[in-house]
């Protein structure tokens, strides 16, 4: 969608350039309008580039990696949204094409992580409605009676070594993030929630993993562990 979205600016651009060139030639002030398009434009195709790039290899330095990352969640997700509208794209397909090019950028530029610095986030809807026992921030109270997946994801937390953190809304999961830093995030949680948390904290590195809501929305949703093990191991 982005790279279509691009190439149908482009070629807006040139054929409105070349028209008014061909009609009457350029005033000054014409010419300063489409040297500043030609400038942003090429700005936009070379940033895409980079991000596509991002995909497959780390990019280095720093620097250059948290602005490729900005450019996709400020300016290409956008872009991608308008298109994705004209041609009346589902919202949940753009959100998962979203977050699975997110994925693989984040796979691609960050490993050898410590697993002490990886922060699996989790949603509170993922515990079991009738659980006695509070999981808030941490999930080490939990009993690991098996009703919820939560038991499954303390076994590789403790398997792997890695922080687990129940947030019950995006303002607690933001402090969650700050307050610790990690590394990088494996995130689970629903389409709407990831896009937004991807893009609240993109300078952070969020790997994101959908639940699944077998009972409805925001209840006793699932998750496939595999995927966070996964994850998991390939950052660690
Ligand atoms: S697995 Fe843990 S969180 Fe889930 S219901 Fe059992 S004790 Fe509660």
């Amino acid at each position: 969608m982005v790279s279509l979205s691009l190439i149908i600016l482009s070629a807006v651009y040139f054929s409105m350039a070349l028209g008014n060139y061909h009609r009457l030639g350029l005033s000054p002030l014409e010419t300063v309008i489409f040297t500043f398009l030609f400038v942003l434009l090429t700005l936009l195709v070379s940033s895409w580039i980079l991000v596509l790039m991002s995909t497959h290899q780390k990019i280095r330095p720093n620097g250059l990696r948290l602005y490729s990352t900005w450019m996709l969640v400020n300016i290409y997700y956008y872009l991608a949204k308008w298109l994705g509208k004209l041609v009346m794209q589902k919202k949940k397909e753009l959100q998962e094409s979203f977050l699975n090019f997110n994925n693989e950028i984040v796979l691609s530029n960050y490993s050898g992580i410590h697993s002490n610095n990886i922060l699996v986030l989790l949603p509170h809807c993922l515990q079991n409605s009738e659980c006695k026992i509070r999981i808030t921030n941490d999930i080490i109270d939990c009993a690991e009676c098996g009703a919820c997946d939560i038991a499954k994801v303390k076994g590789i937390m403790s398997k792997h070594n890695v922080r687990a953190a129940v947030a019950t809304g995006g303002s607690l999961a933001r402090k969650l993030i700050q307050d610790s830093r990690p590394d990088v995030i494996i995130a689970v949680a629903c389409h709407r929630d990831l896009t937004d948390g991807v893009r609240d904290s993109w300078r952070f590195p969020v790997y994101a993993v959908l639940n699944e809501r077998p009972n409805g929305p925001c209840f006793e949703t699932r998750v496939s562990v595999s995927i966070i093990e996964f994850a998991i191991k390939k950052f660690a």
